[in-house]
Formats: C-alpha cells, structure tokens, sequence
C-alpha cells in the first residue's frame, strides 16, 4: 500500500486550491496538492470578467469601500448569506488584490483624463483624476453600487491562475497532477486525509495528513448545458457527504448565468453587458429596461435569468433549432473596445459561433454556471461536523453568497477564502490538536474498500450502462431543477434521481475492462456519485417552498422570511438510503448588520419575518447614536455587529484608499 504523508492535504489545484496550498507552506506547514489537470487547466482560467474588491480607484468606482461592498452581496445573496462571513471578505479583498498585483497580475489600470464609455445604451465621458492615474481599474459588474469589478481585460481568471500556479513553483509545493481524491480516510468524526486513484496507472494511494482541504470546484456538470468544464462534477462534495458525517449546505441554490452561447454554453461574460451591451429580442427590442427599469441589464444574475426566461415564454425569442433564445449586442460597444477588453469574447464567437461580436449580434439564453452550495463549513472553513476537513472556494459554503452571487464575487472569495483558511489550517497544525492517530489497519480499509468498488464496476455482469444513467441525470436536473422550479416536476425529479441512484449500483464498465487509464470507469465512479449530489440539489429545492435568489418556485413566489430564513444541511449518515437526510440552520436575524428587506431589484414579494422589523429598528437606533457621537464608519460598523476578531490577526488592518489615507 502506498501511503504519502504531509501536514495538508489539499484536493484541487485551482485558485482557491493554491492559495491555501501557499498559505499553508509559508508558514512552514508541508503541504501536499491534488489536482485532476495541470493546475493552470483549472476551472478557474475560465473566468473572463473580474474579481470584486473595493479599491475606489477609478471615477466610476469612487467612495467605494468595505461597507458598500458588503451591502451589494448580502443583497445580491437575498439575505442567504452569513454576514459576518461577508464582511470577513470584503475586509479582505483588497487586499488580495494587490498580493495578486505583487506577484504579477497584469490588472488594467486607470489612465488619467478622458474615456468614453457606454451606460444604458448611451456614449458618455468619464474623466479620471490624475492622482489616480496608474492604479488598478475597475469595471460595472454584478450589479453593484460601484464599479468595483477589477480585471485583465476579459482574461481575469487566466491571468490569475498562472500568477498563482507560479507562486506555487517559486515556493515549491508539491502537486500530484492526474491523481483524483475519491474517498475521505476518516475515523471517529475526525478526517485523516483521503485515498486518491492516479488517473493514469490506476494505482490507489493514501494521503494522510493533519488537516485535509477540499478546493474542487463547483457541481455545474449534474446539468447538460451548463458554462462549466467538464471536470466541474462534483466530486469534492460528494467525497465529503459519503463520509456520512460532513455536511453540505444548500445545494439547491445554483446560479444561471444570462448569457452564455447557444447552443453550446460557453460563457460570454457579464462584462459584456457591464461594459454597455445589451440584450434584445426577436424583433430587435431592448426589453430589460421594462421589467427592471433601475437596473436594467445589470440587475442580479438571477433576475436577469429569470426576466429572460419570461420574455421567451411570452414568445419573444428567437427561435432556432436548438430552441429559443435571445440576443446580446455588444456592437454598440465598437471594435477598438471588444478588441482590446472582450478578446476572449470575441474569440469565442469566431470559433464557435462563426461571427464577428463587433458586426452581429450573439445568440444567448441562460445557462447553470455556479454553485452557491457546497460543504458547509464554518466560518474558518472547517466542515461544522467533520474536524480535520476544510473546504474553501465554489466547493465550499462558507457562506457569502447565500442564494445568488454576485458576478465578480467568486474569484474574489477563492483569494480571500484561500488566504484565510490556510490560516486557521496553519493554527490547526500548529496546536496539539491535530496530532494523528490512526491505525494503518483503517487506513488499508479505506484503500481497500475502494479497490473492491472498482473491481465491481469492471467485473459486473448484465449491469447499466453509467452513460445513459449520466444522461438521464443531467436531462433531469435541466428540465425539472431549473431556472424557475415547482412542486410537481420537483417531486418528479427526486423520484426519477432515487430510481436512478438504485440503478446506478449496478454499473457495469462495458468498454475497457482496464483498471489503469480508463474514461469508462472513471465515468462509472463518478455517475454514481453525481447523481447523489443531484438529488441533494433536486431535494432541498423541492422541500424549500419559497422563492430566495436563484431559487425560484412558481407555486411559492414570495421569499418567505418567516420560515425559510435558514440553510438546508443535507448528510448522507447510511450508505444504503436513497435519500440524503436533511436538516436546517437558522439564520439568526437578531445580530444581523443588515437586516432583510428589499434587494432593490426584482419584485418584493416577501413575507417579512417580525424580527426583521425590531433589528432595523435596533440597527438604526444604533447608527444614530454612535454617529451622533462622531465616531467614524469603522466604530458605526463595530457597533452593528462584531466580525474583526473572527479574523486571522494577520488580515485585520485597514485597508488604504485614494481617499481614505491610513494615518
Ligand atoms: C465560464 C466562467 C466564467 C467565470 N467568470 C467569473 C468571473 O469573471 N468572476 C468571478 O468572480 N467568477 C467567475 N466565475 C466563477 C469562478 O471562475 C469559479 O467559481 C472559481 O474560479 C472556482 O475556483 P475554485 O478554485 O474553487 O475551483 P476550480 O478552479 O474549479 O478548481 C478545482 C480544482 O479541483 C481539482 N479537482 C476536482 N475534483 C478533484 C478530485 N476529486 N481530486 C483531485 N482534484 C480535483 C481540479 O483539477 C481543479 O484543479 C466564472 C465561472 C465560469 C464557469
């Protein structure tokens, strides 16, 4: 038996995945990456648009800071989110941008003077002041107060990635490429590590570490059109709800993105529309300004999705042989400026598409594209129930994007999670806690009992065939857990799945029956294992008879505060059920700083909860008090509700601003 041992586990080489992986080893931990792909290949290189942080740098962006940041995503999350998570973030993001700035990332920057720019359709001036002349830019994103989305042109995501797999090479962390983490080793409610297959030998080894960090990406692929690679399936939460003892926290809050392609679902980024481009229907006609009048094509993602969606159904689309769809017009935006800040955009309508974005418009519909659920942590991004396990980026639910997050948001909370975390991580390490104590004959059961199962799926006779199960999934979740959901094809959903997951035991590896590189096999593993994480997503969404965010069921449209404010927890404590148990976390109203109201957007059709009322009372009591003594946002801020002592000591300072100097 093979067995590796380090001090970190990390399963998952993408931005949040390296970023604890350096965390980590700077502070002297050894640490030990997993990866399916290169690192560079990751999920993450994907991302066009930009990461939010509140720099306050350029004129659209001006008197931007933290307080304004944390009020559009607890907004954007329809009050899903854990604020003092939220603000544990957004106090960091600057910070993670100029780190990132540090180790090269060529962020666009803020050039003095006059720039022309398109807002609502219309060509306007803005003029940059010279003391911001060089500093890093920002652009309209996620439907924020301030543009605060910074970027490298539409290339953020890629440029990120390699600055960060490079910092991986300068302090050389050890990454296994093509080895797969498929089952958490764990003994006694505490996790050791976890054994992983090498994708190409098939050989099985065991990690064991001290703390064991799951970074593996969304779960968008359980979909069939969907904007995230291939390898996006899931398996990171699903290794840690077989462990039957960590939890995963609301699954059913998926995002889809506006616009993606059609028909293939590649993303076009919302700074496309942020930088002034906008949607039209079959007849040419601008329609969002209709439903959302205030925020128009940059209202939130979930919004956006759903107004389109509407507008199809009331025959607005454009049909085609793939079904209807919708257009985006960037024209209006000029060659000069998709040539120079929407090139992978334009890219991948050469190629895909076969136009030219600055002539004609491109086809679009909304398309699954990120996973608000995920392993449900705490706010050190340890699993709540699981010691040992951590898990930070779109694997996790940290939880500050509640039920809809906000474009921009996601690359910044890899940095910012990663940063964090590896930081309790390295705490973790440190004390005489995380001592090991497992006994190699558990560690053999582990491996061994993997061994078997996939000796079963090679050695089965008459079994399924995982592809037409892959299948059946995915047209499922597509058709019955989409963008608006009800009861009936819900319940039609978790029924089909069940029955599904009950064949899915009797998979059998019809091509090769080769226990080394085989995509047969692997898609067998891995089949069975989505459609579990399927059903958790299918089934939160049936019982959570509300609307919130993304998750939008047409018998229930009201967000209903009074009984929904909570987090669906799903576990699979027993191997042989069918069904995951569920179980549900308040959201505590009375130390809200930002208690729920109105997003701002969308309609307000909520059923308020009585508390809600009371704590805005409270909240503006007690503004009025301490500003009256003078006291500045910080202490206004400190008085609402505590958050700065969640946070490593390390991340606590301020963070310096064009017009807030630090003394
Ligand atoms: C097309 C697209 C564009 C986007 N644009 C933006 C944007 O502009 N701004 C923004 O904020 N967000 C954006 N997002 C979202 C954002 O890119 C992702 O949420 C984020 O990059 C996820 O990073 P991650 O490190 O959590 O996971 P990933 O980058 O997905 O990395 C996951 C890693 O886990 C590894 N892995 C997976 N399973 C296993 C396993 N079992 N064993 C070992 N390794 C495993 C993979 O190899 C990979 O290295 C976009 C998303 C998409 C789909």
């Amino acid at each position: 038996m093979n067995i590796i041992y380090t001090d970190v586990l990390v399963i998952g080489g993408g931005l949040a995945g390296l970023r604890t992986a350096t965390g980590v080893k700077e502070r002297g931990h050894d640490v030990v990456v997993l990866t399916l792909v290169p690192p560079k290949r990751s999920h993450s290189a994907a991302a066009q648009g930009g990461m939010q942080a509140s720099l306050g740098n350029c004129r659209m962006g001006e008197g931007d800071n933290e307080d304004i940041h944390f009020e559009d995503t607890v907004k954007g999350s329809d009050w899903g989110a854990d604020q003092k998570v939220v603000r544990m973030f957004v106090n960091t993001a600057p910070k993670a941008i100029r780190e990132l700035a540090a180790w090269g990332v060529p962020w666009n920057r803020v050039r003095q003077g006059d720039h022309t720019a398109i807002i609502n359709a219309q060509k306007v001036t803005i003029n940059e002041k010279s003391e911001a002349h060089g500093l890093i830019t920002a652009r309209d994103f996620g439907g924020t107060k301030k543009w605060r989305t910074c970027y490298t042109s539409d290339g953020t995501g890629h440029s990120m990635l390699f600055a960060m797999d490079n910092k991986a090479h300068e302090d050389r962390i050890e990454v296994h490429e093509r080895l797969e983490a498929i089952a958490l080793i764990h003994e006694n409610k505490r996790c050791y590590g976890a054994v992983a297959r090498n994708l190409m030998t098939g050989e099985l080894v065991a990690y064991i570490a001290k703390a064991t960090t799951i970074a593996t990406g969304g779960y968008g692929r359980i979909y069939s059109v969907s904007t995230n690679a291939v390898i996006c399936q899931g398996m990171g939460q699903a290794i840690a709800l077989e462990t039957g003892v960590a939890t995963l926290g609301n699954m059913e809050a998926i995002q889809f993105h506006p616009t993606a392609i059609v028909p293939v679902g590649i993303l076009t980024t919302e700074g496309c529309r942020g930088d002034g481009g906008v949607l039209r229907d079959v007849d040419g006609y601008r329609f969002m300004p209709d439903y959302e009048p205030e925020k128009k094509e940059l209202a939130s993602r979930d919004v956006v999705s759903r107004r389109m969606t509407e507008h199809i159904r009331k025959g607005k689309g454009v049909p085609s042989r793939y079904g209807d769809h919708l257009w985006l017009d960037i024209t209006i935006l000029g060659r000069e400026h998709i040539e120079k800040n929407l090139r992978e955009v334009k890219e991948i309508c050469e190629n895909f598409l076969g136009i030219d974005p600055a002539k004609e418009w491109i086809p679009v519909r909304p398309t699954q594209h990120y996973s608000m659920g995920g392993i449900r942590t705490k706010y050190t991004g340890e699993s709540q129930t699981l010691k040992g396990l951590y898990a930070c980026g779109e694997a996790a639910c940290w939880d500050m994007h509640g039920f809809n997050r906000l474009g921009g948001n996601s690359v910044s909370e890899t940095v910012v999670s990663g940063m964090l975390v590896a930081e309790y991580i390295s705490d973790f390490c440190d004390s005489e806690e995380s001592s090991i104590n497992i006994h190699t004959s558990v560690i053999e059961h582990f491996v061994n009992d993997q061994q078997q199962r996939l000796e079963r799926f090679i050695h089965n006779k008459n079994g399924e065939d995982a592809y037409v199960l892959r299948r059946a999934m995915e047209k499922i979740m597509m058709e019955k857990v989409g963008i608006f959901r009800n009861g009936k094809d819900l319940k039609k959903a978790v029924e089909e799945l069940e029955q599904l997951l009950f064949r899915s035991h009797n998979i059998e590896v019809f091509r090769s029956k080769s226990l080394a590189a085989n995509p047969a096999l692997v898609n067998a593993y891995r089949t069975k294992r989505m459609i579990k994480v399927a059903l958790t997503v299918a089934y939160g969404a049936l019982l959570r008879t509300e609307s919130r965010g993304a998750h939008a069921r047409e018998d229930y449209p009201e967000r209903n505060d009074k009984e929904w404010l909570k987090r669906t927890i799903m576990r699979w404590d027993d191997p042989d059920k069918t069904m995951p148990t569920v179980s549900y976390e308040e959201i505590d109203i009375d130390t809200m700083e930002l208690p729920p109201g109105f997003r701002g957007y969308g309609k307000d059709m909520t059923i308020r909860h009585p508390k809600s009322e009371i704590r805005q009372r409270q909240v503006d009591q007690i503004r009025v008090e301490v500003e009256e003594e003078g006291l500045d946002r910080f202490e206004v801020q400190r008085a609402l509700m505590h958050y700065e002592e969640l946070l490593p000591e390390k991340y606590r300072g301020r963070n310096e601003r064009l017009n807030e100097p630090l003394i």
